[in-house]
């Protein structure tokens, strides 16, 4: 049965393509296979996205996040490859869940390529439904940067994981979590780069992960700082930290359900406890405890239904150690994996929600100011080109103090995988040229790229998770001030905004981060090859795309997008359209007050007193 199920993945996957083999992550160099460069980014990232060093299991076409995918089968990205090596300055080429399904005659300023991922319709936007298509071949799970080429490994969160613990840090504590102990789950792809924003925010982290293959991968690349034989050893080094204000991380092989209970059970009580396993899966992503990742692989494959009953089970006890460590003094927060909305919805935990998700609590205030993780990668392959790019930010923020820290912090610990590239959370606050953060960086990259200061073109992206990009009302859109968390008009428009804007790569996806039917959202590329062309394309979609999270919270209230809006003058059609009706209202009755002075003069004088009125 277990041969028999593994070989109908094998067979819907087919096997690892020999150009996937060849190439071995992304071409480098200033040659080219396309016919320009725009297409020759998404040929590279989309190799960058399964370079062995990047993905968690590039073979099955698995990024990261569970099962995000980079394309649908191995026939599909070889057919992704040829379109792409084919394709004119003026055609875009379209991929429907992994698979290339047409190319258009456009114009030069369109999209190279646009991308839809895992997205079904309302009422049969669940992971049943998905798994049923997903098992015949027809859809695939793109996560957030998986479908859409734009994941560039640990390091592309590792700033959002950081700025998240540094805000925890000034909430909570003296600025940063020095003596203070974080302890968490998951040390996959995304879920591997807490421990070093544990140490960057100068804390200690003890991670429960239970492949083992995983934590030796971050310690590899220095993610993580040490692997522990046992919880107890585990506790003993980070005691010792604690005690030393020393910055420590340490990975235990253990259902992170099982560590939190056994620190319940001995009285450890964390500072800081949260979680990043793949719960919002709960078939292809979280572990069921009381099972070596070998059984647990096995039943999956075996009796999938029986797995899913386990796996809640867990996400249960698992959920519940988190509020009794709350309730016994840590600071709990969920990170953005679903576990609370998994066990609300198919266990009705009715305190599954009693503690909150790291967006309201740590990171609205700067998607108000259209801040988010913009991230850009070296298409020459060179470090030294993402090096002159770290000056130009020194060069233009010099004032900007946690971004000039952040710079440091990267340049010293953060190792490339893959393509050299870099992750910074800039936002819209406009210069007095009316360019945004991100615009102007962007633009100073076009500058060194036509200079040949940076030696061939570099992408720019960013992650899903960003200000006016997603509704996820477990995560990035909880609990708005409005109530329209799960109001997904905005990454719609996000993604036709880009478009219109002359994005290079546009995509829209369901259930990134949280699971199948629980969120959508929108991603951009846009290539910096030194020309007029990119210049035009970076300054459009660098203002219109940190503006929708202006306008996005604006529209939900929140003062901080609104004093972004006026500072950097963006346009609120309805608040401009009332002040001015506002105005109105209080110039006519100004002009009545005054007619009803005249008026009672006039019928002082024996004039019409409604006159004044017209
Ligand atoms: P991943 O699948 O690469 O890694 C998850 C890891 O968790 C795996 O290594 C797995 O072995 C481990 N794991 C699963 N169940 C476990 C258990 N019960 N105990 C201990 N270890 C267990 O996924 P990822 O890319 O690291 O993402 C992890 C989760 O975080 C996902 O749900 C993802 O959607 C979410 N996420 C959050 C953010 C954010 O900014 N907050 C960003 C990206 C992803």
């Amino acid at each position: 049965m277990h041969d028999q199920q593994s070989s109908a993945r094998r067979d819907r996957l087919g096997d690892p393509s020999d150009e996937w083999r060849a190439y071995q992550g992304a071409p480098t160099g200033t040659d080219i296979e396309c016919k320009g460069w725009r297409q020759e980014a998404a040929l590279r990232m989309l190799n960058n996205n399964l370079d062995p060093e990047v993905a968690e299991r590039p073979e099955d076409l698995v990024v990261y996040g569970g099962t995000g995918r980079a394309a649908r089968s191995w026939d599909a990205y070889d057919a992704i490859l040829t379109e792409l090596r084919d394709l004119d300055d003026d055609e875009t080429l379209l991929v429907q869940s992994g698979k290339p399904v047409g190319t258009f005659p456009t114009h030069e300023r369109a999209p190279r390529v646009l991308i839809a991922n895992s997205n079904l319709v309302g009422r049969w936007d669940d992971w049943e439904h998905f798994h049923e298509l997903e098992a015949e071949g027809k859809i695939m799970y793109g996560q957030m940067t998986a479908g859409s080429w734009a994941y560039i490994g640990t390091q592309g969160i590792i700033q959002g994981t950081y700025e998240t613990l540094a805000e925890l840090a000034r909430q909570h504590y003296d600025a940063d979590l020095r003596g203070k102990l974080v302890v968490t789950g998951g040390l996959g792809g995304m879920s591997g780069a807490q421990p070093l924003a544990v140490t960057m925010n100068r804390g200690v982290c003890i991670a429960a992960e239970v492949q083992a293959d995983r934590i030796e991968r971050r310690v590899e690349t220095d993610y993580l700082m040490e692997f522990a034989d046992s919880l107890d050893e585990a506790l003993e080094n980070a005691n010792a930290a604690i005690d030393a204000g020393e910055p420590y991380s340490v990975g235990v092989q253990m259902n992170a359900a099982d560590m939190l209970e056994a620190l319940l059970a001995r009285d450890e009580i964390p500072d800081v406890v949260t979680d990043q396993t793949s719960a919002h899966d709960e078939l292809e992503g979280y572990y069921p405890s009381g099972y070596t990742v070998e059984e647990a692989d096995r039943l999956r494959e075996d009796d999938p239904e029986a797995y899913v009953d386990a796996s809640l089970d867990t996400m249960e006890r698992h959920v519940q150690a988190i509020l009794d460590l709350q309730d016994a003094g840590a600071i709990a927060f969920e990170y953005g994996n679903n576990i609370r909305g998994q066990v609300q919805d198919h266990r009705g935990m009715t305190t599954a929600f009693d503690f909150p998700g790291f967006v309201p609590a740590y990171i609205r205030p700067m998607f108000c100011r259209g801040r988010g993780p913009f991230r850009w990668a070296a298409l020459s392959g060179d470090p030294a080109d993402i090096h002159r790019t770290d000056e130009a930010i020194r060069e233009l923020f010099p004032d900007h103090e946690s971004l000039m820290r952040w710079i440091d912090l990267a340049q010293e610990q953060v190792s490339f995988q893959g393509l050299p590239s870099r992750v910074c959370w800039l936002g819209y606050a406009t210069d007095d040229e009316g360019l945004t953060e991100r615009a102007r960086f962007a633009l100073k990259i076009n500058d060194l790229v036509a200079s040949g200061e940076v030696s061939a073109p570099v992408v720019v992206t960013r992650d899903h998770l960003d200000a006016g990009s997603v509704a996820s009302p477990y995560r990035e859109t909880e609990a708005m001030r409005d109530g329209t968390d799960a109001v997904a008009d905005w990454p719609i428009l996000n993604a036709l905004l880009n478009t219109a804007a002359g994005a290079d790569i546009v995509s829209v996806h369901d259930g990134g981060g949280v699971g199948i039917g629980n969120s959508l959202h929108a991603n951009n590329h846009v290539v910096l090859d030194g020309s007029d062309l990119a210049a035009k394309k970076a300054r459009a979609v660098f203002t219109t795309d940190p503006g929708m999270g202006v306008i996005r919270h604006a529209d939900a209230g929140y003062e901080d997008a609104l004093d972004e809006a006026t500072r950097s003058n963006v346009r609120i059609p309805m608040r401009d359209h009332d002040a001015a009706a506002r105005a109105e209202r209080s110039e006519r009755a100004d002009r009545a007050d005054r007619a009803a002075e005249d008026g009672g003069h006039a019928t002082e004088t024996g004039e019409s007193a409604g006159r004044g009125d017209e």
